[in-house]
């Protein structure tokens, strides 16, 4: 048999070659391969090249591209690009967010699905990875352009999901509004009110409660989580977030619940900081409702924030720090800044926001850091749970689903955790979430024969 070390680097050799100038996805793809050695050496059918299982990983089961024509308010017609990525469905139907950004691109779906499918099994519920999204961009846009945008995509992307297939929710630039546009296109084609075909509907008409909230206010829990085995709580501590998503406004009120006191938020533009602790009414007034910039804070909030054009959030002293904004947002030079700052706890609330780099720098300099597939992974539980209420056509109150993610999040935290442990690598997180998320898919793939 092989050396793990060197098996490892064909499969990276390989990728890159099959899938050029996809940057990101080689980015996600080396990442994971790059923890496997100590699994293929404890279990050589994972590496064994007669089986690919691996190969079969890194393939997607099918990649879906279409054309998304749409018309302004002017009248004018555009062309975007739509994509579907079904990843892996070893476990259940493809499971994953739609991205509407400009910077999307097969490539970034790639990368995205692909950390999709270990972060879904890490969850433990039954849910496969995809991911697909367009590179519209919805800023600027009215409404109406935007529902003739989601109608135009579901036209085409509907014959591809269900509630047993493939159920796509939101990410970057979709949310309550898009999955509303998405889910009453998808009725209407297909004439059936099949709440489980997407995820993250609103609550009056099949929606779970706490969903939008769940990816922040999971990525705070799986922090705290991180800070007790280092016998510290979130209580009274500082925080540093990036973006003014969804992801970011949640982590701000999951924080400022716990005590904890964040400082920052951020868009393209720069972010603001604010002595006082972010005003979360405020933030969520302007980015919620109006979906104006961050530096419209600045000026409301008076004399404690000050918006910092083209600045980063990283260069402000705090206790934890929760990247959640978007891919390599967070480089090496980011991370020393940090740690000079006192950072001890890292948890990306984004998707792969921090780069390699600068995780070997946060884990060299001992600070606790909680990749996305885990720290992020409440999101995508919660939506399993709003499939679990579909099916059963039943809705749990706030509090249950409240109760559930947390214990969703403390067992993906001690599954990575021990998981860690039992490979030689004690409080490497990034190795425990990539080596239980494998070993669960691989299980699966292996049991089920070569598809
Ligand atoms: N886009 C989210 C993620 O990155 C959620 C996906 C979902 O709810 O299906 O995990």
């Amino acid at each position: 048999m092989k050396d793990p070390k060197d098996r490892l680097d064909d499969l990276r050799v390989d990728v890159e070659r099959r899938n050029p100038a996809q940057p990101e996805f080689h980015q996600a793809v080396r990442e994971v391969l790059d923890t496997l050695a100590p699994v293929f050496a404890a279990r050589p059918e994972y590496a064994d090249p007669a089986v690919a299982l691996v190969e079969r990983l890194l393939e997607p089961e099918r990649q879906i591209v279409f054309r998304v024509p749409w018309t302004d308010d002017r009248g004018r017609v555009h062309v975007n690009r739509g994509y579907r990525v079904e990843f892996n469905s070893a476990l259940g139907p493809f499971k994953g967010g739609l991205r509407f950004h400009p910077s999307v691109d097969i490539g970034v779906v790639k990368f995205l699905g692909f950390e999709q499918v270990f972060k879904n099994a890490l969850t433990g519920l039954g849910i496969g990875g995809g991911k697909g999204g367009s590179d519209f961009d919805p800023h600027g846009r009215s409404d109406a352009e935007v529902m003739r945008f989601c109608q135009s995509f579901m036209t085409e992307l509907y014959r591809h999901i269900g509630e047993h297939t493939d159920v796509p929710a939101g990410d970057i630039g979709v949310g309550g509004r898009e999955i509303g546009y998405l889910f009453g296109q998808y009725r209407r084609i297909t004439n059936r009110w099949e709440a489980g075909v997407l995820t993250g509907k609103g609550v009056g008409w099949g929606g779970s409660a706490i969903r939008p909230e769940a990816t922040g206010y999971g990525s705070v829990l799986f922090a705290a989580e991180m800070l007790a085995v280092r016998g510290t709580v979130l209580d009274g501590l500082t925080a540093v977030v990036s973006g003014s998503g969804n992801v970011a406004l949640y982590t701000i009120e999951k924080l400022q619940q716990l005590g904890a006191n964040p400082l920052t938020a951020s868009d393209s533009q720069g972010y603001v900081i604010d002595d006082k602790g972010i005003d979360l009414a405020l933030l969520r007034q302007i980015k919620e409702v109006e979906r104006g910039r961050v530096s419209e804070y600045a000026q409301r909030r008076g004399g404690s924030a000050r918006f910092i054009p083209g600045g980063r959030v990283w260069e402000v002293p705090a206790d934890v720090a929760f990247p959640s904004a978007t891919q390599n947002e967070l480089t090496e030079a980011d991370a020393l800044a940090l740690v000079r700052g006192g950072v001890q706890a890292v948890s990306e609330g984004a998707n792969m926001p921090t780069t390699p780099a600068a995780v070997r720098f946060f884990q060299q300099s001992g600070i606790a850091f909680g990749p996305g597939k885990a720290a992020n992974a409440g999101g995508v539980a919660v939506s399993a749970l709003e499939m679990a209420q579909n099916a059963g056509r039943v809705s749990w109150t706030a509090q249950r689903v409240e109760d559930e993610l947390a214990s969703i999040m403390r067992s993906i935290h001690a599954v990575a955790h021990e998981t860690a442990a039992r490979y030689d690598a004690p409080g490497d997180y990034v190795t425990g979430a990539n080596i239980a998320g494998f070993e669960r898919v691989a299980d699966a793939l292996l049991a089920q024969g070569v598809i």
